[in-house]
């Protein structure tokens, strides 16, 4: 199913995150993980690909896995360590298992290496392109509420955000943000620069505290005192931490869904448990497929 089915609708969806193996010899543990996340019903699952560093062999194998259960795969496709003709093989890889919606990113540029090569991609918007030049897919992208750290401001972003939709994206997913004010005003300076395809808020729930310190470095998330509160008189008590968590991604969601915004990704790092607590905490907001 391509994925602008669902969210070109006012039907309320609620999306999962997974990330690939590093090695072969855990694929079937990872499989289990998709078995588990499929169990909590979310509207679909996205697989990333090359995101915690290892290699990016897998994730057209666990996209696949996905789609076994009757969930519609997403599948992740970063270009800035590949060559366009790495890219177009996963591409046709994807074709040849009909898996129809694509992510398409640039990926993080790597340290230390000449970049753009000849044959490779500079942005995201040229691989969607070349992607939507390559097969009929539903491509996605992503955007930077707080405005990707690489641009001076949110108009230069914005700018280049639009030359992907033009290029061939159908929807967005948004980098993860911990105050829903932030998403509002940049849907807000979004819809004047006529970017007007669908929006899907990604949510972080927060369960451990390494992982906050983490976040903020890596893309210098703007964290609320709200938030910081939490981790500051939680953060050592592990089960304690787990739970406010869970109900502060809970709680940005229900406002997101009371303000119009239908849909919703959360980032649920190979966590089914969260997802599933999470999803219970909303049970009669979402109906589960
Ligand atoms: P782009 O859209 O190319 O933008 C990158 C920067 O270049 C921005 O600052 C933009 O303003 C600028 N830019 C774009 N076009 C131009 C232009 N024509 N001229 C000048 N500047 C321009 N990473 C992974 O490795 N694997 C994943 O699976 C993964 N999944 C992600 C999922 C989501 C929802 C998000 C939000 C991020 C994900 N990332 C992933 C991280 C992402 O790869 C990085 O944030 C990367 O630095 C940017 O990718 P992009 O596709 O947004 O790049």
């Amino acid at each position: 199913m391509r994925l602008t089915e669902l969210l070109k609708t006012n039907q309320v969806t609620i999306s999962c995150e997974l990330f690939p193996p590093k090695q072969g010899a855990q694929l079937e543990n990872y499989k289990k993980t998709v078995a588990d996340m499929a169990a909590v019903r979310p509207a679909y699952m996205s697989v990333t690909y090359g995101a915690t560093g290892g290699t990016s062999d897998y994730t057209v194998e666990l996209a696949k896995e996905v789609e076994k259960h009757h969930i519609p795969a997403l599948a992740h496709l970063t270009c800035a360590s590949s060559t366009k003709e790495k890219v177009a093989s996963v591409i046709d890889e994807l074709k040849a298992n009909r898996i129809e919606n694509i992510l398409a990113l640039r990926g993080d540029i790597p340290a230390n290496a000449d970049f753009p090569l000849p044959n490779q991609y500079k942005h995201a918007s040229e691989l969607i392109a070349d992607i939507k030049a390559q097969g009929d897919f539903c491509i996605g992208g992503a955007c930077y509420p707080e405005g990707h750290p690489e641009a001076d401001t949110i108009f230069e972003d914005l700018d280049h955000l639009k030359e992907k939709v033009e290029a061939g994206c159908e929807f967005l997913t948004t980098q993860m943000f911990f105050d829903n004010h932030i998403l509002y005003n940049f849907m807000y300076k979004a819809l004047t620069k006529g970017i007007d395809v669908p929006v899907v808020a990604g949510i972080m729930p927060v369960t451990n505290k390494a992982q906050i310190k983490r976040i903020v470095s890596l893309s210098g998330n703007m964290v609320p005192p709200r938030f910081l509160a939490i981790v500051d008189r939680f953060g050592d008590n592990p089960a304690a931490m787990r739970q406010a968590g869970i109900a502060y991604a809970t709680d940005q969601i229900i406002d997101l869904i009371a303000n119009g915004v239908n849909h919703v990704h959360i980032y649920t790092m190979n966590k089914p448990d969260v997802a599933g607590e999470i999803l219970d905490n909303l049970s009669e907001i979402y109906v589960r497929g």
